[in-house]
């Protein structure tokens, strides 16, 4: 009955296009809350998020390891959240050249120690020995790993139970944001 009545008043083209353009903004806004309902639920289950080499995408942690061991020489310590992982503190070191970075610390990395020697001198936490530590894939310079002195012996290539890294915030991305970069090629969207 609405039909015939709009066929009355519309010319056939025009209602075709009325009755497309009806349509469209039905199916666009089913779409819209589909997507809204999407990212509502993402948001609330807060899955873990990865950090990954800025250089290569390669694995160096997971948020779930993110510590706060804070260092006496920080220059600057803002908390924030990082890789979904709330109350994050971001410090600002400064290493024996001068230069500086910006730090966040885990309990567990993926990085890899170079050299057999821990180091003690220029130590940013008193009472730990250090190592530079190396994406596992790359080879990019992602932080440091950290041990007590007492146990930071020759034979040991990784941090302990006691130890933790130190990761440089300007070299690794969280996987959530990088997955967010990609496009899907239109062959495969529905
Ligand atoms: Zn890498």
């Amino acid at each position: 009955m609405a039909a015939s009545i709009l066929y009355h008043i519309f010319p056939s083209s025009s209602f075709l296009q009325l009755a497309v353009a009806v349509i469209l903004i039905v199916v666009n806004k089913s779409l819209s809350h589909t997507s809204q309902e999407v990212f509502r639920h993402i948001a609330e289950d807060r899955v873990p998020d990865f950090v990954l080499c800025r250089n290569c995408g390669g694995d160096v942690a997971d948020s779930h390891d993110i510590i706060n061991h804070l260092s006496p020489d920080a220059l600057v310590r803002t908390n924030q959240t990082l890789f979904g992982r709330p109350e994050t503190e971001l410090q600002v070191l400064i290493n024996s050249l001068g230069i500086e970075f910006q730090i966040f610390t885990t309990s567990f990395a993926r990085c890899v120690g170079i050299g057999e020697s821990w180091h003690q001198h220029y130590s940013w936490f008193p009472g730990y020995a250090w190592k530079l530590c190396f994406c596992s894939q790359c080879g990019s310079h992602v932080g440091w790993m950290f041990e007590p002195l007492r146990t930071a012996t020759v034979d040991r290539n990784s941090p302990s139970n006691e130890g933790f890294y130190a990761i440089i915030r300007e070299s690794v991305i969280s996987e959530t944001f990088a997955n967010s970069l990609l496009v899907v090629p239109k062959l495969y969207r529905n």
